[in-house]
């Protein structure tokens, strides 16, 4: 064993890109969140190669201050919160300040964007955070352009991780799914190698979401589904519950948001399962879409890097409240569509 030393800024930060940075899908998911929190209305998502050649996200919301630039890929430099009280009640996707930082030291990032106050936009260029970023004049309309090229080409070892194109795409739809589910007053658009995969316009008329939900999640689902809207105490849950019949052997289609945010969380899972017990088989999966909104003040988002856990301040009245109103909903199912039973 030798000296303790302090890691230098390059490898401090390579080491941290490890929880946030995964694969090329955990890039995509943090551009678009950033698109999302600065109030884009349209996003377009370019891909090359499942992501790992190129992931380009391009969106017209806010846009970043020319001085500004350089500092969005410094770590823990953060225009969504300023003090601790910020934590007790986060109102955006991001917050940690983590993300550019952790995808600029394991690629060739670029950063282009325009607040709208300007004719021209500004453009910031790293490759693995060799080098001091410089910041130079780019043609940009309103909002942000980040576009990622070769991820992990400076960390071999990472590289080795990653799978085939097909499944890094499958993992990158998977996300810009449970994304494009999460705002639909936005509209998203995604390729790959130059072929258009999804075409979601923006707009939050009914119409639009359950043709948007249908494209994302399978017609059968939509038409073996029933929706769910309910009000009680500054609760409300909101969106599709699919029918008994229409349980699945896999957890595969399940998607639950809290305040806009896709989690996973042992209190709603657990409400979900009782909610069906009655009528699923032991093994079979339902599948939804919902919507979970609350008090930000009653949800801590701030328990893991990749922001998919949450805990609740209130478990039980949250637990009661999800049981209660999905139980209700699947008694009032006709009977014919109740029971999975199997054909
Ligand atoms: P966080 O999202 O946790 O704040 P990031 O590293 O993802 O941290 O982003 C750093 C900062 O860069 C953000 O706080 C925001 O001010 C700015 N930023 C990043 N992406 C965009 C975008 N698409 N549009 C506008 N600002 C952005
Ligand atoms: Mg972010």
């Amino acid at each position: 064993m030798s000296k303790i030393q302090l890691l230098d800024s390059r490898l401090a930060n390579q080491i941290a890109a490890g929880e946030v940075v995964e694969r090329p899908a955990s890039v995509l998911k943090e551009l678009l969140e950033n698109a999302l929190d600065a109030g884009a209305r349209q996003i377009t998502v370019d891909v090359e190669q499942g992501g790992t050649k190129l992931i380009r996200v391009r969106d017209d919301g806010g846009g970043i201050e020319r001085d500004e630039l350089p500092l969005a890929l410094s770590r823990h430099a953060t225009s969504k919160i300023h003090v601790a009280e910020d934590l007790e009640a986060i109102g955006t996707l991001g917050f940690r300040g983590e993300a550019l930082a952790a995808i600029s030291s394991v690629s060739r990032l670029s950063l282009t964007s325009n607040t709208g106050e300007q004719a021209e936009g500004w453009e910031v260029v790293v490759e693995g955070r060799d080098m001091a970023p410089s910041v130079t004049p780019a043609g940009h309309p309103r909002g942000t352009t980040v576009t990622m090229r070769d991820l992990f080409f400076n960390t071999p070892a990472r590289r080795r991780f990653l799978r085939t194109e097909k499944t890094e795409f499958n993992h990158l739809e998977e996300v810009f799914r449970r994304i494009a589910l999460s705002e639909f007053q936005t509209g998203f658009r995604l390729s790959h190698n130059q072929k258009v995969v999804h075409q979601l316009p923006s707009g939050d008329n009914e119409a639009l979401r359950v043709a948007r939900v249908a494209r994302l999640c399978g017609s059968a689902f939509m038409e073996q589904s029933m929706p769910v809207d309910v009000s009680h105490a500054g609760l409300r849950l909101h969106g599709w519950l699919g029918l008994p019949t229409f349980s699945r052997s896999q957890a595969d289609l399940q998607y639950f948001y809290v305040n806009g945010r896709v989690i996973r969380d042992k209190v709603v899972s657990h409400a979900v399962r009782q909610a069906y017990s009655d009528v699923l088989y032991h093994g079979r999966h339902p599948a939804f879409v919902l919507f979970l909104e609350l008090d930000p003040a009653l949800v801590d988002v701030n328990v893991h890097p990749t922001k998919h856990e949450v805990r609740f301040r209130e478990q039980r009245m949250v637990h009661d409240f999800l049981y209660r109103t999905l139980h209700r909903a699947i008694a009032e199912v006709r009977p014919a569509d109740r029971l999975d039973v199997p054909a």
